[in-house]
């Protein structure tokens, strides 16, 4: 990529290694039958290979000095589409894909979690992620309960889907380097997720990690939920706090105070 104009505030940091690019498409299982999304083209070393491996790709980027690099790619089965993914609603990036759909990208790190729940709250065909995220961002991904990595973007991400670490990206791999290491992580999405009401259940959680270091008493009291519905949870329960609860845990203590 000659004469670009790097621009730390779109988050661009480009990775031009072809074998971590293709084991990107490889941890998202990208095969012939697949139509891919793909956020931030930067300057379209991985839309090229997922242009040779999946039946279809559609590929947002927010600048548009790329526009004519990323034209020249001349990419058959590749539709770019210029503009700032957040400004679409689900609907219209839809459009473009017959079914369901697979979401692939090196994401901006500084709208990473805005852009997964924008996709996970709104998409019922949006089959799994694979992301690259910092690898402090990919630890709370993933983390099981109890730890200080667990918290809102654990349990919520859990309660769409299956997390895992697929690899680890040192930052010697970007253009330019950024200052914290990467990883890959993939969600798949569940077929089923349990019948509460989606923001009620994020408020909830946001309210259960409001303050770490109180109890659960504490917090869902602060949050304004009924006191009585929140006493009748019992001793042990109230004086424990979030980040020993499930997502299960979680889900049952809701249905019990709303
Ligand atoms: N996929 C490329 C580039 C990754 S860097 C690679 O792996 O090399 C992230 C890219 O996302 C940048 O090109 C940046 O311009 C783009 N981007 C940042 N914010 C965006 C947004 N809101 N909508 C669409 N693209 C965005």
């Amino acid at each position: 990529m000659i004469n670009h104009e790097f621009k730390k505030k779109f988050g661009q940091n480009f990775i031009s290694d072809k074998n971590l690019i293709t084991a990107i498409c490889d941890d998202a299982g990208v095969s012939d039958s697949d139509e891919v999304l793909e956020i931030g083209a930067g300057a379209g070393s991985l839309t090229e290979v997922l242009n040779s491996k999946a039946k279809k790709v559609v590929s947002y980027e927010i600048d548009k000095d790329l526009q004519a690099h990323l034209q020249l790619l001349n990419l058959d089965k590749t539709k770019f589409v210029f503009g700032d993914v957040m400004n679409f609603s689900i609907q219209e990036i839809e459009n473009d894909f017959s079914g369901e759909y697979k979401m692939i990208a090196n994401l901006p790190y500084y709208i990473t979690t805005p852009i997964i729940f924008k996709f996970l709250n709104g998409s019922k065909r949006l089959k799994s992620l694979t992301i690259m995220v910092q690898k402090e961002v990919a630890e709370r991904i993933v983390a099981g309960s109890g730890g200080k990595d667990y918290g809102v973007l654990s349990v919520m991400i859990n309660f769409y889907g299956d997390a895992k670490i697929t690899r680890i990206v040192k930052r010697q791999m970007f253009y330019p380097q950024p200052n914290v290491d990467s990883a890959v992580v993939t969600i798949e999405i569940k077929e089923k997720y349990p019948q509460i009401n989606k923001d009620e259940f994020y408020k909830f959680v946001q309210n259960v990690f409001a303050m770490r270091r109180k109890t659960l008493k504490n917090n869902l009291l602060q949050g304004g939920y009924d006191k009585n519905k929140v006493e009748a949870l019992g001793e042990d329960v109230l004086k424990a706090r979030a980040e020993t609860f499930t997502l299960e845990n979680l889900i049952k203590i809701y249905q019990s105070i709303v």
